[in-house]
């Protein structure tokens, strides 16, 4: 499997009167791991809401995998996305959360409504495959034996490994992860780490990741794009941050020596 680049032009987004996206372009490489690193309120979540189709630029486009998605919904444009809260379904076993997603592709299928089914990438839809799909996934991160488990009987960790099982089921060619870790303990957030850089190096496709922690950024990436006041002022490799940070903004939040 492969992941789509991204290309994004002259991106800007106002709520209200407050400039929270200015101008902004980037472009993602198929397959790499991008972090957007900057502090709390810069816009970090806004733009990531907006690759995904959840929120609406007020200019500019996005074009995913070559395709323009402006307009296209969340489901149609080939990414998931992984949030800081996990956003589990508490009513539902962690088994369901993981299969909600294929359960609404096929029910939409059997109804025949387009905009899912036969558009939407990925090969679960009989009841079977779906279980079976479930089972795989859970078992690939390791939380087979909470299948029959409520998010509240879980840690934050699990909780996490769920929401990201959640993604992996749809097989979207772009993950999108906001602050995935944020909420977890110091010695679970290395752990976690670890696992999410393996996690990309298995499925090889996009990671797009945001946070605010500049040590997370800077392991798990192939490149760092520093937002500051929703504006991207470096996007490199990390150790090129690093040493060569472009401006005072940029060395002061990486705590890099210049
Ligand atoms: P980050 O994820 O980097 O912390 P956000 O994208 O969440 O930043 O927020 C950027 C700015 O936009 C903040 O000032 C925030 O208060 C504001 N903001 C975010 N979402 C909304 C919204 N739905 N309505 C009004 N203001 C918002
Ligand atoms: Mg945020």
């Amino acid at each position: 499997m492969s992941g789509h680049g991204l290309v994004l032009r002259n991106i800007c987004k106002k709520f209200g009167s407050t400039n929270v996206i200015r101008n902004l372009s980037l472009n993602v490489i198929p397959g790499e791991f991008l972090t957007l690193l900057g502090p709390s309120g810069c816009g970090k979540s806004t733009l990531l809401r907006i690759i995904a189709g959840l929120e609406l630029q007020d200019e500019g486009s996005i074009a995913i995998g070559g395709r323009e998605v402006d307009g296209l919904r969340p489901k149609l444009r080939d990414v998931a996305m992984v949030f800081q809260s996990y956003a589990l379904y508490p009513h539902m076993s962690v088994a369901k959360n993981l299969a909600i997603p294929l359960l609404m592709r096929r029910l939409c299928a059997w109804q025949r409504i387009p905009v899912f089914g036969a558009l939407l990438p990925g090969t679960a839809s009989r009841k079977s495959e779906i279980i079976e799909e479930v089972a795989r996934v859970a078992k690939s991160i390791g939380i087979s034996h909470l299948l029959d488990r409520k998010p509240r009987q879980l840690s934050g960790g699990q909780r996490q490994r769920v929401a990201v099982g959640r993604a992996m089921v749809r097989h979207p060619a772009v993950f999108l992860m906001d602050e995935p870790l944020s909420n977890l303990d110091a010695k679970l957030r290395v752990q976690m780490r670890a696992e999410i850089k393996e996690l990309h190096q298995r499925l090889g496709v996009t990671f797009i990741y945001v946070t605010h922690d500049q040590v997370e950024a800077m392991t798990l990436s192939d490149r760092v794009a520093v937002m500051l006041d929703g504006e991207l002022v470096q996007v490199a490799p990390p150790q090129e941050i690093y040493a060569n940070p472009h401006d005072r903004r940029v060395a002061e939040f990486v705590g890099s020596p210049k």
